[in-house]
């Protein structure tokens, strides 16, 4: 068994956590990825909600053929199954999908529908938060495209830091990004993006949830506008 794939102890992951956080701070996003790459192995994944492909890029350029973990919700818009199509075709990763316990359909049929706009916490929770949690089981450390300037939320998101909830680390590499920065290297290595963002939406997320911004909104205003919601709670 390599070092990669060693079991480790829930607090030998949070101190490594905690001591890559300080010293990965400054970091520039692909050395933190070596670093989770190195110290993890297999058990290190990418999350992507496929609204772009920046972190899955910067991953498969330090390990190639690494998972990209993403939530199908039977929620999203054509153009984001598209892009996930896309990037399984194109990309050097091992995109791997999971689905929540019931469909759509069956989720109507015991909650009634369009449980989005009564209830969205639960739709979140069913939909989002318990099948993450269940496929992220397997892995110790997961990767995820938050970045601080999206909203005020997501001001403090640290580069490596401990996730309690899923007792996993989890690793933002490009949190200390901006926009721009983001903008240059889709544009400098070609990197897959979602259409929608062509097309007035700043952050995309399930359909029925998300909507165009507005002039001076910030990234994550379109969704759940209206709704009190801000945050999914995957990444709370
Ligand atoms: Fe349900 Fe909306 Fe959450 Fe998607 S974003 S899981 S549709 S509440």
């Amino acid at each position: 068994m390599t070092t990669a794939q060693e079991e480790r102890t829930e607090d030998e992951l949070r101190d490594l956590a905690e001591r890559a956080g300080r010293e990965l701070e400054d970091a520039p996003a692909l050395e933190v990825l070596r670093w989770a790459v190195d110290t993890f192995g297999e058990r290190f994944c990418v999350t992507s909600s496929m609204e772009d492909a920046v972190v899955a890029h910067l991953a498969s350029r330090v390990r190639p053929g690494v998972d990209v973990v993403f939530l199908d919700t039977g929620y999203h818009f054509p153009e984001t199954i598209g892009t996930r199509d896309a990037v399984d075709a194109v990309m050097d990763v091992n995109v791997v999908t999971l689905t929540p316990e019931r469909t759509v359909a069956e989720q109507d049929a015991e909650h009634g529908p369009r449980l989005h706009d009564r209830d969205p916490d639960l739709c979140c929770a069913l939909r989002k938060v318990r099948p993450l949690e269940a496929g992220l089981t397997e892995y110790q450390a997961w990767a995820t495209g938050l970045r601080r300037d999206e909203s005020p939320t997501r001001a403090n998101t640290p580069v490596v830091g401990w996730d309690a909830r899923r007792r996993k680390v989890k690793v933002s590499p490009i949190a200390r990004w901006t926009q721009d920065d983001v903008d240059a290297y889709v544009a400098e290595h070609g990197v897959l993006t979602n259409p929608l963002l062509m097309d007035g939406y700043a952050s995309v997320g399930c359909a029925p949830c998300t909507r165009r911004v507005l002039e001076g909104e910030d990234a994550r205003a379109g969704r759940w506008a209206g709704r009190g919601k801000i945050e999914c709670g995957l990444h709370g």
